[in-house]
């Protein structure tokens, strides 16, 4: 234990020796090797100046002391500086820069040009140019904020933001429907024709000053229209009309110098024999006006967006064809053109250039769809009907013998009396002639009949169906069509 203690304390000292002695040292070699401060003298060396280029920075003229490092930008060590007096790189000078990724909504675009000091090419990316969502329309109903560059929308559709007919929003128009659809569905209105007859003699009279009281003459039309009616087998000029626009409303002005006969080929209608214009208390050298009204309309059926519709009344008074002349036989393969043919009818030609220009206006036009009409013998009164035509392609049309039988139409399935098929003449078609019994009309099928090419089914007034001779002029139209909803 003892020997241990010595060691011990031997060791300790000798330590204590050694630190001191390395202390003393160390202090005195400082001492010894610390510059003077004030009898320093700079030693100046010049670091010249340095132009910067495009991409590299350059520096101005400075000096350095190569004793103390410090740093003057003079040469006799006045200024003494900080830091390295640097010049900026320049940068480079592209006077045109070309797009050659151009950006789009969500991502960046590039383009790219030539320094005009280095002649490098350098490359710049352009912005994504982010979405510019804007009110657009949806549908009629609804729209949604959309981009105007890509797909993209935001938020959900809305309601359009109507103000009168416009969105204010999204510019839509309310969309113009020239029809008007009952509730119930089963009747609409849609175009216009003459048709009740105007019995206000103060407007009567109106009327007539706005014509200058004029009628027309077989000379002089006096800016009436001809109608251009049969007479004894003849085109003949004996009924015209004229259409005027007073205080918001249209009227038509009939005037006849002569009664429409009972057939195409008959001399002039007798009111003491039979005349129907003078049954339906119209006469000669008068003129009478009747007033422009929306074209009612019934809803047969409904097919996808469509409606096939007939008029609600007996809206006018035409001839099926001329003559029902037996003459009248054109062989044109695999059909023979007789006179009840219906594709070269006159009434088919009536209906889709008169009526058609007449009843509606440019944007109804755009709702009546051209139809396929099947005129197949199956659809007139025999299924083996020689006098049939190809099948046309019309925008107006009558309805067929078949149609007028069909249960799903709301008729029934028969030739007799049926009151689904019963008619009302307009007034002006009973100026023009149409025959009323007991309120009712008569009114043509496109059928031609099978028994002779001089007759087509119509159907009487009692809503019996017949046939009955093509060239008679008592016969009233219901117009048919398939409205697009
Ligand atoms: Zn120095
Ligand atoms: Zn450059
Ligand atoms: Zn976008
Ligand atoms: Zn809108």
């Amino acid at each position: 234990m003892k020997k241990q203690k010595t060691n011990i304390g031997r060791l300790i000292r000798v330590v204590c020796i050694a630190m001191f002695a390395a202390i003393a040292v160390s202090l005195l070699g400082l001492a010894a090797c610390k510059p003077d401060e004030s009898s320093h003298k700079h030693t100046l060396t010049v670091v010249s100046k340095q132009d910067a280029t495009c991409t590299e920075k350059g520096n101005e003229a400075y000096w350095k002391c190569d004793g103390c490092g410090k740093m003057f930008s003079d040469g006799e060590g006045k200024n003494e500086i900080q830091s390295v007096p640097e010049i900026a790189a320049k940068g480079h000078s592209v006077p045109t820069m070309t797009e050659t990724k151009p950006a789009d909504c969500t991502n960046k675009g590039q383009k790219s040009g030539k320094c005009e000091v280095c002649q490098q090419t350098v490359t710049e990316d352009i912005p994504a140019l982010g979405h510019n969502a804007v009110w657009t329309a949806v549908d009629e109903q609804t729209h949604i904020k959309k981009c105007t560059r890509c797909e993209y929308t935001e938020g959900d559709a809305e309601p359009h933001n109507f103000v009168g007919d416009e969105c204010t929003d999204c510019g839509a128009k309310k969309a113009i429907k020239p029809y008007t659809l009952s509730e119930d569905g089963k009747t609409l209105t849609f175009g216009s024709y003459p048709q009740s007859k105007v019995e206000d003699t103060a407007l009567q009279s109106m009327l007539n000053a706005a014509i200058q009281n004029k009628t027309p003459t077989a000379d002089n039309f006096n800016g009436w229209t001809d109608y251009e009616y049969y007479v004894n087998g003849q085109i003949t000029s004996y009924t015209w009309y004229i259409d005027v626009d007073y205080q918001g409303a249209r009227y038509r002005g009939v005037y006849f110098t002569l009664y429409r006969p009972i057939h195409t080929w008959d001399f002039e209608g007798d009111p003491d024999w039979w005349s129907t214009q003078y049954d339906n208390g119209y006469e000669t050298g008068n003129v009478y006006w009747f007033k422009w009204a929306p074209i009612k309309w019934q809803v047969l059926t409904t097919e996808d967006n469509k409606l096939l519709v007939m008029t609600d009344w007996i809206i006018d008074c035409q001839q099926y064809y001329h003559n029902s002349d037996e003459d009248r036989y054109i062989e044109v393969e695999p059909y023979f053109i007789q006179a009840n043919n219906y594709k070269e009818s006159e009434i088919r030609g009536w209906l889709n250039e008169d009526f058609y220009d007449t009843a509606f206006d440019e944007l109804s036009k755009e709702f009546i769809c051209q139809t396929e009409v099947d005129n197949s013998a199956s659809t007139t009164n025999r299924s083996d009907n020689r006098y049939v035509c190809e099948n046309t392609n019309d925008y107006i049309f009558l309805l067929s013998y078949k149609d007028v039988k069909d249960v799903a139409y709301g008729f029934e399935n028969n030739s007799a009396s049926c009151s689904a098929r019963h008619r009302k003449n307009t007034d002006y078609a009973q100026c023009q002639g149409v025959l009323t019994e007991e309120g009712y009309g008569p009114w043509w099928l496109r059928s031609p009949d099978y028994q002779t090419p001089m007759a087509a089914s119509y159907v009487y007034g009692d809503g019996m169906i017949d046939g009955t001779n093509l060239d008679v002029y008592y016969i009233g139209v219901v117009p048919a069509l398939w409205l697009t909803l």
